[in-house]
């Protein structure tokens, strides 16, 4: 919980950019980080602003998690890529939101094992995570009516490239999430569940009634040329969506998936090698075999099966071969 002190205080982060003068401005989130390596330094969190007269503003992010780099491909060269004649608006674009994790090729923070996306609100006065969370939560979400989060599978998930969306409450709020995330086109949208919903950037921006869209768009730690082709072309059919850049969106036909319940999930309940008999994007029904995990402290035992709860798609697995008791085996998604 933010505390009534904690509402009032200042964010350290001190931004080098404008944001209310028209021009493109490249610079950094400079939060200060007192450290043995670095008496009064800072932590500098890059950031591109693209202003040009009235118009919405789009607030683009990825590296919420450190280890996901579709949306850190992307909009590193968005950032150099658009010209201000192109724009109607305002663009911020952060690619690295968690830059330490980001740095360290890490999910979560290297100086104090923070999950940005389960930090939110944050703290001004809190760890660097809470720290940067805050200075989302206060001052680039309020200013946004768009917001992307390039999310990927990170070191340890794959998944189908989906663009997802919440059930809310709003349902005017909800279609125009709708209508963003089909503009985005992912092969793959989906209407998502949550396992775990506190703290997330996704709950804090919806919470602000804007526009919000995320995404998975692949994983196990590194990109594919087609990943970063779909968060390439996603963003930019975003901002035409928006209206901040001129344009005609290039659509592809989506599959739409629901995830509408704890079923979705196959967690393990063993440790060991894993084997895949179903693969990305594959179609299984209910009772298929999805993976079995082989004891791997000795030889001679019959491996551990487990099986899809429901009809529908393989969207999610676990990665790289091993895997714990507890870790998502497998993620299947239901047609609409
Ligand atoms: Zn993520």
């Amino acid at each position: 919980m933010t505390s009534v002190s904690g509402m009032l205080r200042r964010n350290p982060i001190v931004p080098t950019v404008e944001f209310e003068k028209d021009g493109i401005f490249h610079g950094h989130l400079k939060l200060p980080y007192s450290r043995d390596d670095s008496a009064w330094g800072s932590i500098m969190i890059p950031i591109t602003v693209i202003k040009n007269g009235e118009g919405p503003t789009a607030l683009l992010t990825g590296g919420n998690h450190g280890d996901e780099y579709e949306g850190p491909v992307a909009l590193f060269n968005l950032s150099h890529s658009l010209d201000l004649d192109e724009v109607s608006g305002r663009i911020i674009i952060v690619p690295a939101m968690n830059y330490p994790a980001f740095r360290s090729n890490r999910r979560t923070s290297p100086i104090d094992n923070g999950n940005l996306n389960r930090t939110f609100p944050g703290r001004p006065d809190g760890t660097v995570t809470e720290k940067i969370a805050d200075f989302f939560q206060r001052t680039l979400l309020p200013m946004a009516d768009y917001v992307l989060d390039i999310h990927s599978g990170g070191k340890t998930l794959d998944f189908i490239p989906f663009a997802a969306t919440h059930l809310l409450e709003d349902k005017d709020q909800q279609a125009r999430c709708k209508a963003a995330m089909e503009a985005f086109s992912a092969p793959y949208s989906m209407l998502l569940l949550e396992i775990d919903a506190v703290g997330m950037y996704d709950t804090a921006a919806e919470e602000m009634g804007k526009v919000f869209v995320s995404t998975e768009l692949g994983g196990g730690g590194s990109t594919t040329a087609k990943s970063v082709g779909i968060a390439k072309r996603g963003v930019r059919n975003l901002l035409i969506h928006a209206g901040i850049v001129e344009g005609v969106e290039e659509r592809c036909e989506s599959v739409l998936l629901d995830m509408p319940g704890e079923d979705c999930y196959i967690t393990s309940g063993s440790t060991g090698l894993i084997e895949y008999s179903v693969d990305l994007g594959g179609e299984v029904v209910k009772g298929d075999l999805i993976a079995r995990v082989h004891d791997y402290e000795r030889t001679g035992r019959a491996p551990i099966e487990y099986r899809a709860f429901r009809d529908g798609v393989l969207a999610g697995r676990h990665y790289p071969g091993t895997i714990q008791m507890g870790d998502v085996v497998a993620v299947v998604a239901a047609r609409v």
